[in-house]
């Protein structure tokens, strides 16, 4: 726990999700400081700082960032690996 008014990635999925179109809670973000991988859901959330920020929980790099404006929603994912969505296996 590096910040007391962190919470878990739960509070920054519905921010996130009307980027994707989709649920984001169970994607596996890795984290491209320290290359720790866990679901969306288990991130540390901060909102309104500005925007709504996700930061790995381990080493507390920015993941990325959400900010909507009149206009625009502006995603900001530059300090993650990867993204991994699960999706139904295929035949
Ligand atoms: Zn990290």
């Amino acid at each position: 726990m590096t910040d007391h008014s962190a919470l878990d990635g739960n509070a920054a999925a519905g921010a996130f999700a009307a980027v994707f179109g989709a649920d984001v809670t169970t994607v596996i973000v890795t984290c491209a400081g320290c290359h720790a991988s866990a679901p969306f859901a288990e991130q540390a959330a901060y909102l309104g700082s500005p925007g709504t920020v996700l930061r790995c929980p381990g080493c507390d790099h920015l993941l990325a960032r959400v900010v909507e404006t009149q206009t625009e929603l502006w995603l900001e994912m530059s300090g993650c690996a990867s993204w991994r969505f699960p999706r139904e296996a295929r035949d």
